[in-house]
C-alpha cells in the first residue's frame, strides 16, 4: 500500500497507471452505472452550503414537499424507461429551520423529513418496483434504520474532513464528525452504503487522503461501503462561490486515482459523467462507474450539467476500450448476500430485478413469455444471412479467454465464468466464436427430430419449488386437474404421432406415488403396442433411480430391463443445476448431483445415451453453470454417452419458488444467449449438439441462438405441457412447416435428424 508520502509524490500518470491495475484486476473491461429516476423530495434544507443551488428559499418553491402523487409520477415515468433506481435526494431537517416545512410535515401527518421520505420510499417501492436509494444526509441511527426497510441502499457524502471550510460555514450537517458517524451507523445497521468526497471546495490533497482513509476504516470495521463518488466542484451562480475556482481537471484524476489506491478494491469508484466534459480520462484514472443516470429527469444537484444520454455514455465507454452494464442501487455483492444486507421486505424487490451476476436486468424480455428479445447480434437485421460481428477483438478477460479458444485451450470453471460475464460488445464476441465452432462441427444445418411429448401423469411426490407441472397449492391453474394417462391412451398417442411422422415419442412425467419399478415398463410396452419402430426417448435420472429404488434392484440391472423393454435414450432434464448448494434450494428432495451423474453413467455403460440438460436462472450464478458445465464435461469424457446439451432457461410465472418470491424471473435473453454460445465452446470437441428450447424462447430469440452457436431445434413436441404450465406462451407444438419459417430468414438448411442425430435429409424432402 502506498503512503500518504507516496501518494502526494508521485507523479499524476504513475499513479492513475496503478490506480487502473487495481480497477482492471478487481472489474476487468466493465464499467456499471444505475438507470435511475432523480426525486427532489424537498428542496429546503437548513444548511448553507456555499456552493450549492439544490437547496431554496421557501418563497421558491410551490410546495415545501413533494406531494406522492408527484413522486409516484416521476417513479412511475422511470418505470417506463426502464429505470430500476429511484434516487430520493433532499435537504436536511428543513423543518428546523422553516415553520412552512414543519407545518406541512404536522398537517400531513408527519413527525420528521426522514419519515416522510420512508414514506415516499415505501410508495414508489410498493407500486413501481423501483428500488429506492435514500440520500438525506447525516442521519441518526433511529432514521437510517427507519429508512432500512424502504430502501435498498443509503448514501451520504463524507465531503471533507476539514473543520474550516468556508463553503460548510452555514451548514451544521456537515461537520465532520456527524458525518463519520453518519457512516459508522450506517455500518452497524448494515446498510449497503454509498459515500464520497468533493473535490475543490478548500480541502488541499493531504486533507482528500485522509478523508479517503476515514470512510475506508469505516468500512474495515463493518464492510458496508459500497462505492465512493469523487466529485469535482464547479461553481454555480447565485452561490456564494460563484467566483471561485472550478476544480481542475487534473486534481479530479489524481483524487480518482487516489481513491482507487487508498479504497480497499471491493469498494466502487465513481465519478460523474455529467460533470466532466471529456469522460476517457475519468475511466483513465481508475472508475468502474458512472453512478445514476436518468433518461428521465435533470440531475437536480447540478441542473445546468446535464446527463449524457445513454448512446453518448455507451460510446464513451466503448471506445476507452470498457464495456458498459447496468447496475442496480445496490451492488453485487451486497445483492447476493441479502439476509446481511438487506431488510427482508427488499429481498424479493431486488432479485426481482437482477441478473445473475447481481446486475440490474437490461431488458423486459422473459423466457416463456411474450415480449420480444432484444437484438444482441451486431450486424444481423433478421431479414437476411448474418452479418459477422466482426471488429478487433480489445483487451480485457473476455477477449483473452477467447482467444485462448483460438489457440485450441480448454475453458474450465474460471474461464466459463468469465465469457458469462461478457456485456455490450463482448457478447457477439462470444457468439461468434461459438458459430464458427459449430460451423466447423456441425456445419451449416439446423437440426430437428419430429417427436411428440407424452407427459403421463402431472402428480409427483417430489416437491421442486420451480415445477409448475406438478400438484402444487401455490401454481397458477394451467394445468388443469390432476390425471394419469391410461395405457391404452398412451397406445393411441404414439400410433397417432407415428401416423403424422413423429419418429420419437419423448415420455417424462411426475412421480406417481402409486408407481412401482413396473409401471415405466408397462409404458414402454404400451408404446410398442403402437409402434415397434419408433425411438424411445423416456424417463428422467429421477425416474429411473426411483424405478429401481421402488424394484428394489440395483440401477444398471434396472435399466437393462428398461432397455430390453423398449427404451433407446434418456432425456437429460432432472439435471437442473448440477451442484448441491442450488439443488437444496429449488429441488432438496430430488436426487443430487452425484446421483443424477451416476444414472447417466449408469445408462451409458449399459448402452443406454442421454443428453444434458441445464434449467437456468431461478436463484443460481454463472460459477454454478460453469461447475455444471465441466461435471457433464467430466462424465462425457468418460462415457462418451451423451448426445447433446439442452439449456432450458427458467420460465418463472407459475411455478412456486417465484410466487413465493423466493427466485428471479428467469435469465435474461444475454444470459440466454450466452449459455448457448458457452456451452458451444465449452463442450468443443465433446458434445456437438447444442439444442435451442422454441418453447421457451419463441420464434425470435430460437433464431438468434441459432447463430450463436447452437444448431438443432429439438423436436416438433405436439403435447407440450410443462413450459406451458409454468406459464410458456410459445405454443404446445411446432409444425415442419412453422420450423421452415423459423429457419428461413437464416439460410440455412432445415434438416430432419433422427434422436441419435442420423440425418434423414432436409425436412421438406422426406
Ligand atoms: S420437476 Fe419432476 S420431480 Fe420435480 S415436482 Fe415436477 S414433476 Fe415432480
Amino acid at each position: 500500500m502506498l503512503s500518504d508520502a507516496d501518494l502526494l509524490h508521485t507523479p499524476l500518470p504513475e499513479l492513475t497507471a496503478l490506480a487502473r491495475a487495481v480497477r482492471d484486476e478487481a472489474y476487468g473491461r466493465r464499467v456499471t452505472y444505475s438507470p435511475k429516476v432523480f426525486i427532489p423530495l424537498t428542496m429546503l434544507c437548513r444548511d448553507r452550503c456555499g456552493y450549492c443551488t439544490f437547496a431554496k428559499a421557501p418563497a421558491r418553491v410551490t410546495s415545501p414537499y413533494l406531494l406522492p402523487e408527484e413522486v409516484l409520477s416521476i417513479a412511475r415515468a422511470g418505470q417506463a424507461a426502464g429505470c430500476h433506481e429511484a434516487l430520493f435526494t433532499l435537504g436536511e431537517r428543513p423543518e428546523l429551520r422553516y415553520p412552512l416545512a414543519r407545518q406541512w410535515l404536522d398537517d400531513n401527518g408527519f413527525a420528521s423529513t426522514v419519515e416522510y421520505l420512508a414514506h415516499a420510499c415505501r410508495l414508489v417501492l410498493e407500486e413501481t418496483g423501483l428500488l429506492p436509494h435514500a440520500n438525506a444526509g447525516a442521519l441518526y441511527p433511529d432514521e437510517l434504520a427507519q429508512l432500512r426497510p424502504v430502501s435498498a441502499s443509503q448514501g451520504m457524502m463524507v465531503e471533507s474532513l476539514a473543520t474550516d471550510l468556508e463553503a460548510h460555514r452555514s451548514a451544521p450537517d456537515k461537520d465532520p464528525a456527524r458525518r463519520l458517524a453518519t457512516l459508522d451507523a450506517a455500518g452497524e445497521l448494515h446498510i449497503p452504503f454509498t459515500t464520497g468526497i468533493l473535490v475543490g471546495i478548500g480541502d488541499d490533497r493531504a486533507g482528500q487522503v485522509a478523508a479517503l482513509r476515514a470512510i475506508a476504516a469505516s468500512h474495515a470495521r463493518f464492510g458496508h461501503v459500497q462505492e465512493v463518488i469523487v466529485q469535482n466542484f464547479l461553481p454555480k451562480a447565485g452561490t456564494s462561490m460563484a467566483r471561485a475556482e472550478p476544480c481542475p481537471p487534473a486534481d479530479l484524476h489524481w483524487a480518482i486515482a487516489v481513491a482507487r489506491l487508498v479504497l480497499p478494491p471491493e469498494i466502487h469508484i465513481q465519478a460523474p459523467p455529467n460533470l466532466s466534459d471529456d469522460l476517457a480520462p475519468l475511466l483513465h484514472a481508475g472508475i468502474d462507474d458512472w453512478g445514476g443516470v436518468s433518461p428521465v429527469t435533470a440531475d437536480h444537484v447540478n441542473p445546468e450539467r446535464a446527463w449524457p444520454a445513454l448512446d453518448t455514455l455507451r460510446g464513451a465507454t466503448e471506445s476507452a476500450g470498457h464495456v458498459l452494464a447496468a447496475r442496480l442501487t445496490v451492488y453485487p455483492s451486497f445483492a447476493h448476500a441479502p439476509e446481511t444486507w438487506l431488510d427482508a421486505g427488499l429481498r424479493f424487490p431486488v432479485l426481482d430485478v437482477a441478473d445473475a451476476e447481481g446486475l440490474a436486468r437490461d431488458a423486459a424480455w422473459c423466457s416463456g413469455g411474450e415480449v420480444a428479445p432484444p437484438w444482441l447480434l451486431e450486424g444481423f437485421d433478421g431479414a437476411g444471412p448474418p452479418l459477422k460481428a466482426g471488429g478487433r477483438r480489445r483487451g480485457g478477460p473476455v477477449a483473452e479467454v477467447l482467444d485462448g479458444v483460438a489457440l485450441g485451450q480448454e475453458v474450465d470453471v474460471d474461464e466459463i465464468v468469465t465469457l458469462f460475464s461478457a456485456r455490450g460488445p463482448e457478447v457477439p464476441m462470444v457468439a461468434e466464436v461459438a458459430d464458427d465452432l459449430r460451423r466447423q462441427v456441425v456445419g451449416d444445418a439446423i437440426t430437428f427430430v419430429q417427436n411428440r411429448n407424452i407427459n403421463y401423469t402431472n402428480v409427483c411426490t417430489f416437491k421442486c419449488r420451480f415445477c409448475a407441472f406438478s400438484k402444487g397449492p401455490l401454481s397458477l391453474n394451467l394445468r388443469g386437474a390432476p390425471y394419469l394417462l391410461e395405457l391404452d391412451e398412451i397406445t393411441r398417442r404414439v400410433a397417432e404421432a407415428e401416423a403424422e411422422g413423429a419418429t420419437e415419442v419423448c415420455l417424462q412425467g411426475g412421480i406417481h406415488p402409486n408407481f412401482d419399478g413396473d409401471y415405466y415398463v408397462h409404458v414402454l410396452g404400451a408404446v410398442r403396442a403402437a409402434s415397434e419402430r419408433i425411438h424411445i426417448h423416456g424417463f428422467t435420472a429421477l425416474e429411473v433411480t426411483e424405478g429401481a429404488r421402488r424394484s428394489e434392484v440395483p440401477l444398471g440391472e434396472y435399466l437393462v430391463r428398461l432397455k430390453e423393454a423398449g427404451l433407446k435414450t434418456l432425456p437429460g432434464t432432472a439435471a437442473e443445476i448440477l451442484d448441491d448448494d442450488i439443488r437444496a434450494l429449488i429441488c432438496p428432495d430430488k436426487i443430487n448431483t452425484e446421483q443424477w451423474l451416476e444414472a447417466h453413467r449408469t445408462a451409458h455403460s449399459v448402452g443406454l445415451r442421454s443428453n444434458i440438460t441445464i434449467m437456468f436462472g431461478s436463484v443460481e450464478q454463472p460459477l454454478h453453470w460453469a461447475r455444471h458445465m465441466v461435471r457433464t464435461r467430466d462424465l462425457q469424457r468418460e462415457t462418451g454417452g451423451f448426445t447433446e446439451f439442452v439449456p432450458l432457461p427458467f420460465v418463472h410465472m407459475a411455478t412456486p419458488i417465484y410466487l413465493q418470491r423466493k427466485a428471479r424471473r428467469g435469465p435474461t435473453f444475454r444470459e440466454t444467449l450466452l449459455m448457448h454460445s458457452v456451452a458451444r465452446i465449452a463442450y468443443h470437441g465433446d458434445i456437438d449438439n447444442i439444442q435451442v428450447s422454441w418453447v421457451k424462447m419463441g420464434v425470435e430469440g430460437s433464431r438468434q441462438l441459432l447463430q450463436a452457436g447452437a444448431n438443432d431445434l429439438g423436436g416438433t413436441l405436439m403435447d407440450e405441457n410443462i413450459s406451458r404450465a409454468a406459464g410458456a406462451k410459445h405454443g404446445q407444438r411446432m409444425g415442419v412447416e412453422e420450423l421452415e419459417a423459423l429457419v428461413a430468414p437464416l439460410g440455412r438448411p432445415l434438416v430432419r435428424r433422427s434422436t441419435l442425430y442420423a440425418m434423414a435429409g432436409t425436412a421438406s424432402s422426406t
